[in-house]
């Protein structure tokens, strides 16, 4: 027997929070987490309901679920939110920003206000997530996760989404920064950018990813919001521990298609969002 290496010495994660957990990937990750025998802080904006529902279903896993609301578009107060959470929950292992929000509008058609929103939601908020969960981790002094959900717009734009992408790149070059930071403290951190997955945010709340055709993705279909969990799952366990700084693509293969699929393109409806 050689010498246990670093990961081996920290346990699996006990406490995870997760950000917009009322629904789709952060209900999803939330439930792949109580799977894994992990007690879950979940956060939610308008769905209070959701929030419920996605706590009865991580205690029927036989693990702890707590609730709380959290509008990070009121910061840096709305942060606090992780500290109630990881006071509830006896400390937090593992933190989940997926909590995010998007606009189809052209940048020269942009206000600030909406700007400034989305930036806030999607790349503000989740450093003080970050900032508090992080905190968190190092007075326990054993180690963490931290796993900010992105985009493929983390890798390339979009038309209509220009705060969306400026906040997913954004968020992508924090993981990264981050990742170097918190090394020393046994704190991973990476990215998860997911392709189109079927959830409230694309208009497939429910919808069985497997009957919606996709012939320009090289699967062939959307993702399911399981198929980003599992990804996170993963990350969030020590088997996991040498990974930092990374960025993980669930996108069924769109990324990539940018020079095969642009040049297919017959007309320039492409042009508006
Ligand atoms: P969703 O609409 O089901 O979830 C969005 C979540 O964000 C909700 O839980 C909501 O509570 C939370 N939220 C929204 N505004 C908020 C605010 N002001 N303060 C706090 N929380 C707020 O959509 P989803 O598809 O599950 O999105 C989850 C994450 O995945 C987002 O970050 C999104 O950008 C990302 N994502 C989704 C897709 C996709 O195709 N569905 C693709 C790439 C990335």
């Amino acid at each position: 027997m050689g010498t246990p290496l670093p990961q081996d010495r920290r346990g699996a994660p006990q406490r995870a929070v997760v950000t917009g957990a009322d629904s789709g990937i952060g209900k999803a990750i939330a439930v792949a987490l109580a799977g894994g025998g992990v007690d879950v802080g979940i956060t939610y904006h308008e769905d209070f309901d959701g929030a419920q529902h996605t706590a009865e279903q991580v205690r029927g896993l036989g693990v702890g679920a707590a609730v709380r609301r959290l509008d990070l578009t009121d910061l840096p107060t709305a942060a606090a939110a992780v500290d109630e959470l990881a006071g509830e929950l006896g400390g937090v292992d593992v933190l989940v920003n997926c909590a995010g929000t998007g606009t189809a509008t052209k940048a020269m058609d942009m206000d600030f206000d909406t700007w400034r929103g989305v930036l806030a939601v999607n790349l503000d908020g989740a450093f003080l997530c970050a900032q508090r969960a992080a905190r968190h981790m190092i007075e326990a002094g054993k180690g963490g996760r931290i796993i900010n959900i992105t985009s493929v717009h983390e890798h390339a734009p979009r038309v209509g989404a220009a705060p969306y992408c400026a906040s997913k790149a954004g968020l992508g070059a924090l993981t990264k920064v981050l990742a170097l930071e918190l090394a020393e403290h046994d704190i991973t951190v990476n990215s998860v950018a997911p392709g189109e997955i079927s959830t409230p945010m694309t208009g497939q709340e429910d919808v069985d990813p497997r009957t919606q055709p996709r012939p320009g993705y090289p699967l062939g279909r959307p993702g399911h919001a399981k198929e980003v969990a599992a990804v996170v799952a993963f990350l969030a366990t020590p088997a996991a521990g040498y990974v930092t700084g990374a960025s993980f693509v669930v996108d069924g293969g769109m990324l990539l298609m940018g020079p095969q699929a642009s040049g297919l393109l017959t007309d320039s409806t492409w042009r508006e969002p």
